[in-house]
């Protein structure tokens, strides 16, 4: 993929509220391998069409736009970021440009341990992989697909790989996976891994779900404090919205991510691009910019980081999401990358 120099001097993106936006979450797919009850429903989806997902050298065109804004660190998300073919060719292509420290991938972990070595190679620095559950029929019910042996040996194998840290999502639902708190805590004492609990949030297909299954991370953190003490912890750094705790002497950490309880818009230093081409700039909102328009009109840029710094003005400075409620301006995690 050819990539023309960027100017790296320019005013770096900074939103209404002086926040720094520096981080880029790059749907790469709307489709996913998985149907996990809190993020999609089994059946009646209706996929993007192929034309209208961009290609790797328009998304590594967009990089190269926020790059000369200041962005510093992108994460590959989805749907299911690696069922997308040859992702090590984007992931080396966003290596490639200026201005870039960290690219980091979010993954239900399924095809992990085939693809994390050409992963690395080509830049790849960390993985975060999502595991709800360590009971292989429970897996099932939750992903609505088996699995679960899979997903351990991809988190070994980027273990093995040296991609730290390894951060584990682990969403909670009461009266699903609420009991193993305490086990999937365990694990950090054992390994060098970043165990991170997160409230179930509502999409539109599970409000419901939503507000009958709903722990905070309150609650999460006396949980694991059943187990053993623990000590505030700056964790391993990243662009996250996570909080750290970790027990005397354990090579991991446990992290709550509380976007209800505790919300974290204050320190937001996030926009998200749609595997459609579309720049988000809230998770539970619908601000959005097309930027796949000016793109395949064959703007330059320095004109696509232009837009960029002008949907700065409408990026929100906080969500109302409230226990139980939705709108219709939520939308499933999938059509947006998570
Ligand atoms: N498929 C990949 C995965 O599962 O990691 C990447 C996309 S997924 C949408 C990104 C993250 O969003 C995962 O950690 C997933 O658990 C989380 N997620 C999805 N729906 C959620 C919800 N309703 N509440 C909280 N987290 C959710
Ligand atoms: Fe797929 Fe990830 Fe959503 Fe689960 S959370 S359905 S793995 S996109």
């Amino acid at each position: 993929m050819a990539l023309t120099t960027i100017d790296l001097t320019r005013a770096p993106l900074a939103d209404q509220f002086n926040r720094p936006i520096t981080y880029l979450r790059i749907s790469v797919t709307d489709k996913c391998n998985l149907r996990c009850v809190y993020c999609m429903p089994e059946r009646g989806l209706d996929w993007l069409p192929k034309g209208e997902i961009l290609t790797y050298e328009e998304i590594a065109k967009i990089v190269q736009a926020a790059a000369s804004v200041g962005v510093r660190s992108v994460r590959l998300s989805g749907g299911e970021p690696l069922i997308r073919r040859d992702l090590g060719r984007l992931v080396a292509a966003i290596r490639a440009v200026e201005g870039i420290e960290d690219i980091s991938l979010s993954t239900n972990g399924l095809l992990l341990s085939e693809q994390i070595a050409e992963l690395k190679a080509a830049g790849l620095n960390r993985v975060n992989v999502s595991l709800d559950t360590l009971r292989a029929g429970r897996f099932e019910a939750i992903a609505r697909r088996p699995g679960l042996d899979r997903v351990l040996a991809g988190i070994d194998a980027a273990i093995e790989a040296g991609m730290e840290p390894v951060k584990i999502n682990v969403v909670v639902m009461r009266g699903q996976n609420d009991d193993e708190i305490a086990d999937l805590a365990q694990w950090t004492r054992q390994q060098p891994v970043f165990v991170r609990f997160i409230e179930v949030m509502p999409v539109h297909e599970n409000v419901g779900l939503q507000r009958d299954s709903y722990v905070s991370s309150d609650e999460i953190l006396e949980r694991v404090r059943s187990i053993g003490d623990l000590r505030p912890s700056l964790g391993p750094g990243g662009n996250g919205p996570a909080r750290y705790f970790a027990f005397d002497g354990a090579p991991g950490a446990v992290g709550v991510i509380s976007p209800l309880s505790h919300d974290y818009c204050e320190r937001c230093n996030r926009v998200r691009l749609t595997a459609d081409g579309h720049l988000r700039l809230c998770l539970f909102g619908d601000q959005d910019v097309d930027l796949r328009t000016p793109l395949r009109a064959g703007e330059s840029i320095d004109a696509l980081a232009e837009i960029l710094r002008s949907a700065m003005l409408i990026k929100p400075e906080r969500h109302h999401l409230r226990l139980g409620e939705t709108s219709s301006r939520m939308r499933a995690f999938s059509e947006i990358g998570g």
